[in-house]
């Protein structure tokens, strides 16, 4: 079992490839303090994706270590881990039911009142509240009811209730209008906060907002720093 976190990541001397006599990392090192939100940048295929990949464990590494809060992920059950290591998906998953159905997801005894309370904190409520149906509306798997925008508003909510202390967002990459952006990133400055993320970045928005930059490239971190700094 993993004891609750803070949130403290390290990677110590991380090799790391999919398939035999191939490495996507070779001695990847890096530390990220509690809190800290880290921008993940880089070519396409460079390895933004498996450092996520890494972190919730959904490969091995084949030498070095993955740490959080000074603890070996290979030491603790992966269903600890993952209640404290959450990841968001590009496409979020919506399931046909109630939007409080769908909020409330895997956290079985959420309260209305909580789900609520959760939507409100990452400006999700708003559109909700709007629909005739509020949050008995019910939306479909597939269905177009809910825009890109508002599937992710659905996602932030979900998210915060499971609180979950290291949180791991593939962003997404369709294009979204201005207006929804700004909202969307109300909502994901709220969802951060007291929460470590690495997000593979597509908005310049997101880097703005991040504390550091990773730079991926030649299965290293080429580059490392604030918005500012690079
Ligand atoms: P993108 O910006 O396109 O999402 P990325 O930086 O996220 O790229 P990764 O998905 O981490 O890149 O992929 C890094 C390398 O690992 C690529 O060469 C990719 O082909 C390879 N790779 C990724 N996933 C797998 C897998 N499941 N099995 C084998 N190889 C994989
Ligand atoms: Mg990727």
């Amino acid at each position: 079992e993993m004891p609750p976190v803070k949130g403290d990541v390290e990677f110590r001397d991380v090799t790391f490839g999919y398939k035999e006599g191939q490495t996507i990392f070779e001695e990847l090192n890096f530390h990220v303090k509690p809190g800290e939100t880290i921008a993940l940048v880089g070519p396409t295929g460079a390895g933004k994706s498996t450092i996520t990949n890494l972190i919730s464990r959904f490969y091995d590494v084949q030498k070095g270590s993955i740490l959080i809060d000074g603890i070996d992920i290979r030491d603790v059950t992966l269903d600890s881990l993952r209640n404290q290591v959450g990841v968001m998906l590009q496409d979020t998953f919506i399931f046909s039911g109630t939007i409080l159905e769908n909020i409330r997801y895997g956290k079985l005894d959420a309260t209305h009142e909580e789900i609520v309370e959760a939507a409100k904190i990452v400006r999700a409520d708003e559109f909700i509240s709007g629909m005739k149906h509020g949050y008995r509306t019910i939306v479909q798997e597939r269905g177009s009811t809910l825009s890109a925008g508002q599937r992710q508003l659905i996602s932030f909510a979900r998210t915060l209730l499971a609180d979950p202390k290291v949180l791991i967002l593939d962003e997404a990459t369709s294009s979204i209008d201005t207006q929804t952006e700004v909202l969307l990133q109300e909502g994901l400055d709220r969802l951060l906060e007291g929460r470590t993320a690495f997000i593979v970045a597509h908005r310049l928005s997101t880097i703005r907002n991040s504390d550091r930059i990773f730079y991926i490239g030649d299965k290293k971190i080429l580059e490392s720093g604030s918005h500012e700094e690079l």
